[in-house]
């Protein structure tokens, strides 16, 4: 037993790797020097010597096995250690409860290799709704170590959960791994056995049947999905001396698409790299699925890796340019969130959601980003790119949530908001703006101005590059994960402000924690383009048709600023008669049109099959198209302005 126990090193696992294994009383000596005073007489804090099994005998059951061995030292003051369970894992902000699918959790010590033993159980308590505690009693054999093991149900392809099937495993460690308490930080090995002719590959991969894995804490190993399975391809290339892999598993036809995803991969890694500089890796992997079931669809950003999963098959019309979309977005991510990071975000407190203001720049800015780079890549043309922004600005504007929700409000409302499920009904629709489609939007906005107001001396690739700078390379390590240290959102601001040579305070109070639009006319012009818009309807009413209904009229969403709400309508009304008028879904446009803004109509509706009527005020515009088109009458100043953002200059 003890000879496949692998230690772990601290600072470079690799180097640690190839040294002579130390015993692990030595290892426990050397680990005494870097630990501060405060340690001394806390075992809780003592690093440990911790190994991850990870076992998948029967696939087709969906249960993955997890063994966690720990070399317990010899203190007589340790009388159990805890494993919890993450509520969350990173990039995902909804809490999950990742423990409901854990199950058969045991703890037994470790039998020495050649002897014959029968190990007895150890008490495990059940500490709360994630946490379990493994009684250590009378363990105290020197060298001995102790194996937690549980099983858990991982049934779904998705960025943050995982599966296990007869056709592969894909594993989001934070579904998976308990971490023990106070020692997330900790160096952890990982061993997986496999299914006989199925392969591992993740970022850490660096040999075929490779099985074996270092990592220097749990959040690095967790940072780092796998994908295991019989019948995956691995293309590789390099820009800049780097090396990338595209893993791809499909699930359905590719059509011989696959040389033109590698292709157009690259090309986003240049257009990325030129901006920000050559990434800190010496290899990335793209992990890809093509589900092929119509429903799986996530993008998830990892520190050398990012697991993108679309619903379709490669060979689907439009799937290249989707599935180029979403790497587009997630390898920006290498930079900003994974190391450019809100101070919030890493390392985290599994215990309870994460709580940033800084998702609107984190996703939002890469979100803009992720769009503005395949232009610059020469994948999409301006039109193209106009179109994307316009959609996000369409998101944003006619919603009735931006109106009461800021960026930094939405951030903060992260948990609720990112594909969290909701057992009660809920009004976000109404109340809630993303942050993606609003960091972008204000993202677009800062950096056109910033181009405006240093005539093309700087942009927001600068405040970007500043802050890549300032807060990942070059602060001093605020904890064990990861370089530098977080920021805040005034920090942003500052530089902000720094890099446009101008104090931008007044813009972050009414556009960022303000819920006033961004001035998109004033930041197009600045490039030589206009920014319009044009009512999508003369009057509005405030209503939406449930798509489900296609005889009658049944109210299917309704803003709570709208004349319908002022007249009493609400959600699952049907409407049968409008001014008199027969109100469908077919004719319902042909009947608005009649109306101007301040007419009073009468709306004969059903609620619950009982008739009733009500009196309707028609108001001004609420929602509307949105365009940004170039303009003809530009100054030479202006063009060239825009030929550097389109371009990245
Ligand atoms: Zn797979
Ligand atoms: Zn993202």
């Amino acid at each position: 037993m003890l000879g496949y126990f692998s230690i772990v090193g601290y600072a470079d696992v690799k180097l640690y790797f190839m040294k002579k294994l130390k015993p692990i009383t030595a290892y426990l000596a050397s680990t005494l020097l870097l630990l501060t005073a405060g340690f001394v007489g806390n075992a809780q804090t003592q690093p440990l010597q911790i190994k991850y099994w990870l076992g998948m005998s029967q696939p087709s059951s969906h249960l993955f096995e997890v063994t966690i061995e720990v070399a317990v030292p010899e203190d007589e003051k340790l009388r159990s250690l805890d494993f919890q369970m993450p509520k969350w894992s990173p990039g995902r902000y909804a809490v999950f409860d990742f423990a409901k699918n854990v199950q058969e959790v045991k703890a037994r010590e470790a039998c020495p290799a050649g002897l014959d033993c029968t190990t007895p159980n150890l008490t495990i308590t059940r500490v709360d709704d994630q946490t379990w505690r493994a009684e250590l009693g009378s363990f105290r054999h020197a060298g001995m170590s102790l194996m937690f093991s549980y099983k858990v149900f991982a049934n779904d392809l998705s960025g943050t959960f995982s599966q296990l099937d007869a056709h592969h495993a894909n594993l989001n460690g934070g579904s998976i791994f308990m971490y023990l308490v106070n020692h997330k930080q900790d160096p952890v090995a990982l061993s997986i056995n496999v299914p006989k002719s199925w392969h591992i590959v993740n970022a850490r991969t660096e040999r075929k049947d490779q099985s074996e894995y270092q990592f220097p804490n749990w959040d690095i190993m967790t940072d780092t999905p796998t994908e295991i399975g019989a019948d995956w391809t691995d293309d590789e290339f390099k820009v800049e001396g780097k090396t990338y892999h595209v893993v791809v598993h499909s699930l359905g036809k590719e059509g011989a698409k696959r040389p033109a995803l590698v292709r157009d991969l690259q090309k986003i890694v240049r257009a990325e790299t030129a901006m920000w500089g050559p990434p800190e890796f010496d290899s990335y992997t793209f992990l890809f699925h093509f589900a092929n079931d119509g429903k799986s669809g996530d993008g998830m950003e990892h520190l050398a890796s990012t697991q993108i999963i679309m619903p379709g098959a490669l060979a689907d019309k439009d799937m290249l340019e989707e599935t180029i979309d979403s790497a587009a977005h997630e390898f920006f991510h290498v930079w900003n969130v994974k190391r450019l990071r809100p101070l919030e975000l890493g390392p985290w407190d599994f215990t309870r959601p994460a709580n940033t203001r800084g998702l609107w720049i984190a996703e939002g800015i890469t979100n803009y980003y992720g769009h503005l780079m395949q232009r610059r890549a020469a994948l999409w043309n301006d039109q193209r790119l106009f179109a994307a922004l316009v959609d996000q600005i369409t998101e944003v504007e006619n919603s009735a949530g931006s109106k009461l929700m800021s960026a930094e409000e939405s951030s903060l409302s992260a948990p609720f908001i990112d594909d969290a499920p909701h057992a009660q009904q809920t009004n976000l629709a109404n109340t809630s703006v993303s942050y993606y489609a609003k960091g972008e939007a204000l993202g677009l906005v800062l950096d056109l101005l910033i181009r405006g107001k240093t005539n093309g001396k700087a942009s927001l690739d600068d405040v970007m590059r500043r802050m890549y700078e300032e807060f990942y390379l070059k602060s001093p390590n605020a904890s064990y994960y990861l370089r530098g240290r977080g920021y805040t959102a005034e920090d942003f601001e500052k530089v902000v402000s720094q890099i446009a040579g101008s104090d931008m305070s007044e813009f972050f109070k009414r556009h960022v924690r303000g819920v006033e639009p961004p001035p998109y006319e004033e930041a197009c012009a600045q490039v030589g383009l206009r920014f319009l818009r044009t009512p999508q309807a003369p009057v509005t009413i405030g209503i939406v048709g449930d798509d489900s209904e296609e005889i009658n009229f049944k109210i299917g969403s309704l803003r709570p600023d709208s004349p319908a709400a002022a007249a009493g309508l609400q959600v699952g009304d049907v409407i049968t008669l409008f001014g008199g008028n027969r109100f469908t879904p077919l004719s319902y446009l042909k009947v608005l049109a009649r109306y101007k803004p301040g007419d009073r109509v009468q709306v004969n509706f059903l609620r619950g099959g009982r008739p009733l009527t009500t009196t309707v005020t028609l108001g001004t515009p609420q929602v509307f198209n949105f365009r940004i088109e170039e303009n003809p009458n530009a100054s030479t100043e202006a063009k060239a302005l825009r030929v550097a953002w389109l371009n990245g200059r």
